[in-house]
């Protein structure tokens, strides 16, 4: 999950405040005059003074405003909703833009006491979120508990199957659909299994394999996958199937009607697949099934690889 929500940008001037995230401690600007200052700056918006100093603070305070959001605010979102949306008023007077967790919407009322969580993300960075002061949720939220909870294969399994004989061409035609199926169990494409696919396909092109040199000049701030790697990854996604194609001798592999790699997929991020079965005809040796498979970063709602396989029945 390291890749698939944003995650802020620590600056020069904002450092200190996310590196008192990371020690679990609220840290905000004070000027020579005595005024707390957030978000974190060069000047006192009140005097204007360059004199600032950082201070550790409790960091509780009192919810100024809230908003229940039903819709994510961004595709990447959408594993955590409702999202609550609030506007912490800190006991230092400044006012915080956050989200509030272990708490339910109808129980949230404007000027009620609240307390920070440390929300650490997989990889570097520390979030502060909030929640109310008798909130029975822990103070912090470790990486492992950040990660989102992949859906338990052992449901997807349970699905009973509807047999399809291939010779039933008008079954065959019925299993035709415009939808997509659910998604598959989640996969992590991590830079060791990027490594792994470099050395063995030859392709250990820096976008993929220099991790330094991507950070810094590669548009997507990170390394990528190749979109073959993506694409073979297929086989460890678990597609939720609910029915079972019978009475073939064999089937063959055509391999592909169309092979799209349109979005990148980052090193660290998380994908899954969902399919279709886009044709099914009927052909001298037996039945053609193309079945359209769209792997998808979590989250992200265009496919980063489209692919029409094509199986023959026979
Ligand atoms: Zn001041």
């Amino acid at each position: 999950m390291a890749w698939n929500k944003p995650l802020p940008q620590p600056t020069l001037i904002s450092a200190p405040f996310w590196d008192g995230l990371k020690a679990h401690t609220v840290r905000l600007q004070q000027c020579e005059h005595g005024h707390w200052l957030f978000f974190p700056r060069t000047h006192c918006p009140t005097c204007g003074t360059r004199q600032l100093a950082w201070h550790t603070v409790s960091g509780e305070g009192t919810l100024y405003s809230f908003t229940v959001a039903r819709v994510p605010t961004l595709p990447e979102f959408s594993d955590e909703m409702p999202q609550l949306l609030a506007v912490v008023e800190l006991d230092q007077g400044v006012h915080l833009n956050t989200t509030l967790v272990g708490a339910k919407p109808e129980d949230l009322r404007v000027g009620q006491r609240l307390r920070p969580v440390f929300d650490e993300r997989p990889g570097s960075t520390t979030l502060l979120r909030y929640t109310p002061i008798e909130s029975a949720q822990a103070s912090v939220i470790t990486a492992e508990q950040s990660a989102a909870p992949e859906p338990a294969p052992a449901a997807m399994a349970e699905v009973p199957k509807r047999q399809i004989s291939c010779k039933d061409i008008d079954a065959m035609r019925s299993l035709v659909s415009e939808e997509f199926s659910g998604w598959s169990n989640q996969i992590e494409v991590t830079q060791a299994l990027i490594n792994q696919f470099a050395e063995l396909s030859g392709d250990d092109y820096w976008i993929h394999t220099d991790p330094a040199r991507a950070r810094a000049e590669s548009p997507f701030g990170t390394t990528i996958a190749h979109g073959a790697l993506v694409q073979v990854l297929v086989s460890k996604l678990k597609l939720p199937m609910d029915f079972e194609i019978t009475d073939f001798r064999n089937i063959v592999n055509y391999g592909s009607d169309r092979l799209r790699f349109a979005t990148p997929v980052p090193a660290g991020c998380r994908i899954h697949a969902r399919y279709r079965i886009k044709a099914v005809e009927p052909v001298k040796s037996g039945v053609q099934v193309t079945m359209e498979i769209n792997v998808h970063g979590v989250g992200q709602d265009r496919p980063s690889v489209i692919n029409d396989l094509v199986m023959l029945y026979m």
